[in-house]
């Protein structure tokens, strides 16, 4: 991110909501599980797989819980009901993790139960360092309990080559593979695009060598042109593994994607919790300074 993107990104919490929310639509599917179903649709119409995520994380107080629960299961009664080719991801810290593990456990454990009812898939996404091991325990519980769930490991932390090799071990071979989008310290992660982009790599390779079904989430050319070269000299068929993205982002890839023949899962954010994960998505668009000054201008010019 460039000085002038880095201020504006930190500005954002001075700017007005209904500026953020324009912007934010891009990413955002909508605010009702109708919106998703709309957008899977479309998707699903192109060829195109997905995967609902109810936005919202960090609660504080257990009955917090109990809404997004209930949604998450509403959108898989959604998925089948309207017959959507989609699955759906969850945040653990949006279920309780930070209050409860146990607790948090039982709400993942409903939903997965649902989903396996209604023959569908959870992966559970993964959020910043202080809740890893613990996220990671949640889905080493479940998976005892079922095989219709995923975990998603960040390529920018030391510790994931490690992780993977554990899980693998274990037979747990069904991962997303991103390079992650929290802040972190230096102890801990690779804080430059190529250590980012090379672990990245290497992680992908011990997850395809050893035969787990791998989400392939980027919008970096250069990672899809390496996972294209690996899934070649590996001679993968399509069904062992999966590119993913992003709505909103690079819709050019996510052309090319689809048009090479591979699958290709789009991760479709729903819900009233729209600002958080929007800020995260403006820090990664290097266009984002000059369309925010843009509508500001626009606004101050129409008042
Ligand atoms: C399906 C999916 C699921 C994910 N799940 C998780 C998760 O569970 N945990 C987690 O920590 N992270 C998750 N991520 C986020 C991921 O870690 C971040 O997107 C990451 O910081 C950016 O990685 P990148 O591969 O897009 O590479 P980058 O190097 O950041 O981007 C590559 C190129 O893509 C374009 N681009 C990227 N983002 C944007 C944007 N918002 N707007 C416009 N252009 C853009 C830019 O042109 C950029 O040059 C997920 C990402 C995907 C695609």
């Amino acid at each position: 991110m460039n000085a002038l993107n880095k201020f504006i990104v930190a500005s954002i919490p001075a700017v007005p909501r209904p500026i953020v929310r324009k912007f934010a639509s891009r990413y955002i599917a909508g605010e009702e599980i109708a919106d998703a179903v709309r957008v899977v649709k479309d998707l699903n119409r192109q060829g195109i797989l997905a995967t609902l995520d109810l936005l919202g994380e960090d609660i504080t107080r257990k009955e917090e819980a109990l809404a997004p629960r209930d949604k998450i299961l509403e959108a898989l009664q959604a998925i089948s009901d309207e017959k959507l080719d989609s699955n759906v991801s969850i945040k653990l810290t949006q279920l309780g993790l930070k209050i409860d593990k146990n607790f948090c456990l039982e709400n993942v454990r409903q939903i997965v139960s649902k989903a396996k009812e209604l023959r569908n898939f959870v992966r559970i996404d993964m959020e910043d360092s202080p809740v890893t091991d613990d996220t990671l325990w949640v889905y080493r519980q479940i998976r005892k309990e079922s095989e219709n769930v995923g975990i998603v490991l960040q390529a920018y932390l030391h510790r994931t080559s490690d992780d993977a090799d554990e899980l693998i071990k274990e037979g747990l071979k069904n991962f997303r593979l991103c390079k992650g989008i929290y802040v972190e310290p230096a102890s801990i992660a690779f804080k430059e695009h190529d250590g980012i982009n090379s672990n990245f790599i290497r992680v992908l390779e011990q997850m395809l060598k050893s035969g787990a079904y791998t989400g392939i989430a980027t919008h970096d050319d250069v990672l899809v042109e390496a996972a294209y070269r690996m899934i070649s000299s590996m001679r993968l068929q399509k069904s062992d593994y999966e590119f993913q993205m992003l709505l909103g982002v690079r819709s050019d890839l996510r052309s090319k994607i689809v048009r090479d023949g591979h699958r290709l899962r789009i991760y479709v954010p729903f819900g009233r919790q729209w600002y958080r994960y929007s800020v995260r998505r403006f820090k990664e668009n290097p266009k984002i300074a000059g369309y925010v000054f843009k509508a500001l201008f626009t606004r101050f010019l129409s008042n």
